[in-house]
């Protein structure tokens, strides 16, 4: 097996602001940086994304850092990717952004070596996959109606909360919006003690969920929110790899997996399945990221209650085509592997 990488650029429409400092968007929150990593073996090429996130301490350097380490431990049996991402996570627990990168190249590789997707050689069926969330960032609240006519094509609406005008937002969004599911996402930007009030504060909107209402590790005060929420809460922040899960049933109705904070495919499986044995909700997200790293969660997006897959959707200049939208579901096409080019 051959690794290589290669950095690429891509831009937003809109910047992309969130209520915790140090989100991945920068330059005017326009233009976003990524790593494609490619791995050949016997003539095959797959592709994997690596999309850090500061939140978690990974930078395209760290990445690509960690990277520079990782040929040794492939070995030549590309086919054992659950061994292969164990032995990385050894080394690399802190980089899980580049190991996920990793699995999602090795999934490409396996689904092109075998003629198939992903999705079809773990016996998942696209058609079960639940529409997809748009989000709207925060934003002058006067551009809020052009944002909202701009999602026609959405039933759900996701909008990042934990600002001081909070309540004034949902108020318009909801006038703007009348029919559509909202979920909230606060990014830790809530006060613990402060966690009830805010929560009475924005249920009369009709919310579908609220994500990661405060910094992480605020479980007693989530326990006591959560008594008394008519709204799901829903771990983000708090839930970045397979051991943090049995620890936020009680805490939070639900947990939000996303590749490049877990570490890939395999282990977005694993925290699926304690989920599921832990009757917990399950969100499947992503970052801003291009419909290569998008795909690799659309694979298994039949697995989960909540579908927030838009990154890609906020690209104006997507570097990659095969990924389907239709009808407001993001749906994994059927080229073998990834699925895209
Ligand atoms: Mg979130």
């Amino acid at each position: 097996m051959k690794l290589s990488w290669r950095r690429i650029t891509a831009h937003t429409k809109y910047a992309f602001k969130i209520a915790r400092p140090g989100s991945s968007v920068s330059d005017g929150g326009k233009a976003i940086e990524r790593t494609i990593v490619s791995i050949e073996h016997d003539g095959i090429v797959g592709m994997g994304e690596a999309a850090p996130t500061p939140f978690y301490k990974q930078t395209l350097e760290s990445v690509e850092a960690a990277l520079a380490q990782m040929q040794p431990l492939l070995g030549e049996h590309p086919e054992d990717i659950e061994s292969i991402v164990a032995r990385l996570l050894e080394k690399f627990d802190g980089d899980r952004a580049a190991v996920s990168a990793i699995d999602m190249a090795l999934h490409d590789l396996w689904g092109k070596r075998e003629g198939k997707p992903i999705w079809q050689l773990y016996g998942y069926d696209p058609s079960r996959i639940q529409p997809t969330s748009m989000t709207i960032g925060i934003d002058d609240i006067a551009l809020l109606p052009q944002k909202v006519s701009e999602t026609a094509g959405f039933d759900i609406l996701k909008i990042k909360v934990g600002m001081p005008n909070d309540v004034e937002t949902l108020t318009e969004l909801r006038k703007l919006a009348p029919d559509k599911k909202i979920r909230v996402d606060a990014n830790c930007g809530w006060e613990p003690a402060d966690l009830i009030n805010r929560i009475r504060d924005v249920s009369p909107f009709d919310l579908e969920l609220i994500e990661q209402p405060t910094t992480t590790n605020q479980f007693d005060a989530l326990r006591e929110a959560r008594k008394s929420s008519p709204v799901p809460l829903v771990a983000d922040e708090d839930s970045a790899k397979p051991s943090d899960v049995a620890a936020l049933a009680g805490v939070y109705d639900g947990i939000n997996i996303k590749l490049s904070k877990c570490g890939g495919i395999c282990e977005a499986r694993k925290m699926i399945a304690l989920a599921r044995r832990l009757n917990m909700k399950i969100m499947l997200g992503c970052m801003v990221e291009t419909s290569l790293g998008v795909s690799a969660a659309a694979q298994i997006a039949s697995e989960v209650d909540y579908v927030d897959l838009d990154g890609h959707l906020l690209l104006v200049d997507d570097p990659f085509t095969g990924l389907i939208f239709e009808s407001g579901v993001v749906r994994p096409g059927n080229l073998p592997g990834l699925g895209v080019k």
